[in-house]
């Protein structure tokens, strides 16, 4: 199949999750930090998720990594737009749900509310899990073993060290209820883990 169609694919996501998000980021930066948990391994992860995310840009616009490319097919192809598609839809609705009290790094807000409604309801960590499938889209559509999975890495290192400080942290802030909304939801996928 033609990779033009993989380019116009990766291309068509990128620009949808950074729109997702700049409205939200713009409301939550008037909004005051009053704590902050951003230590150096979280500066450095979040340094290497952004250059993970313009790796498969730049394999759209240059030959950097044509040593590694391989012929598309059309099933990964397919799957890999439903994750995107499920990937993006769940991005948009966590940051929905989750409002100003969201942030890029771990940090907690002037009047941060705990949210426990909407997909917050299912799991813990939805704008986490769709990071996940949006890599997963990525990687099954674009084909070239460098920069398909290339995101997906930086995911899933960022979280890996992430999710126990985060729920840390959360658990400082609000108690007893993070323990019960602990206790009810599971972190990433439903009734699993
Ligand atoms: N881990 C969550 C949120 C990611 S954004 C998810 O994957 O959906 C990270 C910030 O969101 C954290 O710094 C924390 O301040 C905030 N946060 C995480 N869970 C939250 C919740 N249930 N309610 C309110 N804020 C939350």
């Amino acid at each position: 199949m033609n990779p033009w169609f993989a380019k116009a694919i990766v291309l068509a996501s990128s620009l949808a999750m950074v729109m997702i998000r700049a409205p939200h980021g713009q409301r939550s930066r008037g909004v005051k930090v009053v704590r902050s948990r951003r230590g150096t391994s979280e500066i450095a992860l979040l340094t290497l998720a952004w250059l993970a995310f313009f790796v498969p840009l730049i394999w759209i616009v240059a030959p950097v990594f044509a040593f590694a490319d391989y012929a598309l097919r059309p099933i990964p192809l397919f799957a890999g737009i439903a994750c995107l598609v499920v990937g993006l839809w769940l991005f948009a609705r966590s940051h929905a749900d989750l409002g100003t009290n969201w942030s890029i790094t771990l940090e907690v807000r002037e009047k941060h509310q705990l949210v426990t409604h909407g997909i917050y309801g299912h799991v813990r960590h939805p704008m986490y899990l769709a990071l996940l499938l949006y890599s997963l889209g990525q990687a099954l559509v674009l084909p070239n073993w460098i920069a398909g999975p290339s995101y997906g890495v930086a995911m899933i290192l960022l979280f890996a060290f992430r999710l126990g400080p985060e729920e840390r942290m959360m658990r400082e802030e609000f108690g007893k209820d993070y323990e019960t909304y602990m206790g009810r939801t599971k972190r990433l996928v439903p009734g699993v883990w």
